[in-house]
């Protein structure tokens, strides 16, 4: 089946890859994303990846605990790089080129990210993992998910984390909560919704980037959704 999409932006939650752990990366749950992730390049869409740094590491929780917040935050940049390296290594083994960027300068074991290069392994067909968020302290990978999406011309953001879509309330904590299936960005923003930081919302509201929020756990998913179907919540300008 033909995808609807051209190029993809998937940011995965850190969460995602520590399976039944307290936290850290668990093998199984890394290759399964890889899988999913080599299944979309099957289909001749172009994939872009962020990986979150949760499962290891948040420089605010550091900080609350007592850490200066920009070491704390180098710190969690440091995870994602983690992360990165971790489904790098379980996507080349299923046979599918693919380069980590980092945002911080980390050149001994992946690549420094530029947009153009970035791009241009995009065209080859090659799994491009940005890693390292923004760089910079203060953000989260939420907002270089949406930097990067727009940088690269990615026709869909996807946020693919522990919930199926945008509710009203925590799902987790008030089950009165409603999943929302489809919101702008403004009614996100305004409603104060908890989809993303609003510096992310904001960013891909002003250059029209439409997201999808779906569940990470559901195993094809992503393909599905690829191909068209009307999965999780959409929020579009
Ligand atoms: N981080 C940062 N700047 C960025 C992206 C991430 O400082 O541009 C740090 C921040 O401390 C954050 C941590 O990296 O808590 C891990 O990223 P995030 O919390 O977004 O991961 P996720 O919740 O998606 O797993």
């Amino acid at each position: 089946m033909e995808p609807r999409y051209r190029r993809i932006l998937l940011k995965l939650s850190g969460e995602a890859l520590m399976g039944e752990r307290e936290s850290g990366l668990d093998a199984g749950p890394v290759r399964r994303l890889a899988r999913e992730i080599v299944q979309l390049r099957g289909i001749g869409v172009e994939v872009g990846l962020v990986i979150g740094g949760g499962n290891i590491i948040r420089g605010a929780q550091l900080a609350s605990e007592g850490l200066d917040r920009v070491t704390g935050d180098h710190m969690g940049m440091l995870a994602t790089v983690i992360n990165a390296l971790a489904m790098q290594d379980a996507i080349e083994h299923l046979g599918q080129p693919v380069r980590v960027m980092s945002a911080l300068k980390v050149n001994q074991v992946c690549e420094d990210y530029i947009r153009r290069r970035a791009v241009r392994h995009l065209e080859k067909g090659r799994v491009v993992i940005f890693a390292a968020g923004l760089g910079n302290p203060f953000f989260t990978t939420d907002s270089a998910a949406s930097l990067r999406a727009i940088e690269i011309d990615a026709d869909l953001l996807i946020k693919a984390t522990k919930v199926d879509g945008v509710y009203s309330a925590d799902p987790f904590k008030d089950p009165a909560a409603e999943k929302i299936p489809y919101l702008t960005y403004d009614e996100a923003l305004q409603r104060r919704l908890a989809v993303m930081d609003t510096t992310a919302l904001v960013l891909c509201r002003d250059h029209n980037l439409p997201l999808r929020v779906m569940n990470v756990f559901e195993p094809g998913a992503i393909m599905r959704l690829v191909q068209g179907e009307d999965i999780g919540s959409l929020i579009d300008t």
